[in-house]
């Protein structure tokens, strides 16, 4: 017990010790470091930066004397010389891609050309559709977004990939899909002659965000070379549809400012009539168009907003065919004959389309490709197939009407799939060019040929005055 204190002090004592010493050997190495290594490395450092100030100095008083200055042919020396170290550099190169592809397989997939076997339908329809723009007609996130997310686009990782949706970027990607319009879609039961307008820029919004917060991915386009550039980018060009007429609430005012916002087409009616066009699925009551109808198309002609015919009446497909003098799509229909739903576009209509120039874009949905409700990739073709032989090759499209449908067609279960329809078109012998005009080209000619019309009519036309007159009898709207 009593040699305790004893033990500490020893131990305190040592302990100074050491610390004494290990700053001694310390010091001792660091003055070592610096004797021989960093001193005289700094020392030749300071000496180089001497020596390089004094050549540079000499260098430039070299060239500014008039003298000493290169003649023109020093100058043509040296530009021969550094056009041969070029033309030796892209020669070099040259050489080593056909040494590198020579020496890869015949069947590696990462060449830039097309299969050469002409039964890899899938490898040609990838090469296809990397080469030309796969253009969809219509995609229903932006409404899966609001009824999943509370339209929280933060929420949505559809860089992720998301299974509650059949659109998302990873599936996009792996179905080549080049540009996209995105529905901008509300219930016209609910909303019509209520909350529709508010809410269809609701939906505007969502689609800009969704863009917005995929810069890299996604980039908004307005008119058909926006599409090109996009897709030059490696981009999914963006662009906007409103689904229905009932969005613009009987104003052509409104109208216009849906075009100013991007809007590019607008279905002239969903599920409900609208005061002025009458919908597939309600009971005629103006077989066809009404006279303000009328302007509405005649409206949209002038501001370059392509007309939809999906969703409305035959009566206002023919009505609006009549009135139209830009061609018009059918932004996601089917071929009636092969499957009786008032969805899907009659013969004597289709057969008008090579007159008009329009395009009739294919829906997916089962129920508008079989009558039984279930369907096949097949049969999708088939329609395809069906509507070339009763227009052309130029007035058939791709309209998915994907996050819209509950049930695709076995093998087009999402947007990924878009290649494996585009092979099965290359299978049954459907030429590259026309393929490339399905997928993409057709809707390009139309989308131009409206702008041009617009165009032209803006030269002659002043923005319609025409309104509906004294509103219904909606005790809320105004009548003027
Ligand atoms: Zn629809």
């Amino acid at each position: 017990m009593s040699g305790r204190p004893q033990l500490r002090g020893l131990v305190h004592k040592q302990l100074m010790k050491d610390i004494g010493l290990a700053f001694v050997v310390g010091g001792a190495a660091m003055l070592a470091w610096n004797a021989t290594i960093k001193w005289p490395t700094e020392r030749r450092y300071n000496e180089f930066n001497k020596q390089l100030a004094e050549v540079k100095k000499r260098a430039a008083a070299t060239w500014n004397h008039p003298l000493l200055a290169p003649s023109a042919l020093d100058r043509c020396v040296a530009r021969v010389v550094v056009v041969a170290a070029a033309v030796l550099v892209v020669t070099a190169a040259v050489v080593a891609g056909v040494v590198s592809s020579l020496s890869s397989s015949d069947d590696d997939n990462h060449h830039d050309g097309p299969p050469t076997n002409r039964s890899d339908y899938l490898g040609r329809a990838l090469y296809l559709q990397s080469k030309f723009p796969l253009i969809d007609g219509h995609n229903d996130l932006p409404y899966q977004l609001r009824i999943q997310f509370g339209n929280n686009v933060s929420l949505a990782d559809l860089a992720g990939g998301l299974n509650t949706t059949q659109t998302d970027i990873p599936k996009l990607r792996a179905g080549k899909v080049g540009a996209q319009f995105w529905a901008c879609y509300v219930d016209c039961s609910t909303s019509q002659f209520t909350d529709a307008v508010r809410t269809s820029l609701d939906q505007l919004d969502t689609i800009k965000r969704i863009v917005g917060k995929y810069p890299h991915v996604f980039a908004m386009a307005y008119t058909a070379n926006d599409i090109r550039t996009a897709f030059a980018q490696g981009k999914i060009a963006s662009l906007i549809g409103v689904e229905g007429g009932h969005a613009i609430d009987s104003s052509l005012a409104t109208l216009r400012m849906f075009y100013d916002l991007g809007t590019r087409y607008m279905t002239l009616t969903h599920t409900c009539n609208t005061p002025w066009a009458d919908s597939c699925a309600q009971t005629p009551v103006l077989n066809g168009l009404s006279d303000f109808g009328r302007e509405v198309v005649l409206e949209m002609n002038r501001l370059g907003m392509l007309v939809d015919l999906s969703h409305v009446s035959p009566d206002t497909m023919r009505a609006a065919l009549d009135t139209s003098v830009a061609p018009v799509i059918f932004s996601h229909s089917s071929a009636y004959a092969l499957c009786n739903n008032a969805r899907n576009v009659p013969d004597d209509v289709i057969e008008r389309m090579p007159a008009n120039g329009g395009l009739i874009m294919v829906n997916f949905y089962s129920g508008f490709i079989n009558s039984t409700g279930t369907a096949t990739l097949e049969q999708v073709a088939d329609h395809i197939v069906y509507i070339a032989g009763k227009s052309s090759w130029d007035n058939v499209g791709l309209g998915g009407d994907y996050d819209g449908v509950a049930t695709l067609p076995v093998g087009l279960e999402d947007v990924s799939k878009y290649p494996y329809l585009t092979a099965e078109l290359l299978r049954r012998g459907v030429s590259d060019e026309n393929v490339n005009k399905l997928n993409g080209g057709n809707l390009l000619r139309v989308f131009e040929a409206a702008e041009k019309v617009a165009q032209q009519l803006q030269q002659t036309t002043i923005p319609s005055e025409a309104a509906i007159g004294k509103y219904l009898n909606y005790s809320c709207r105004p009548d003027f």
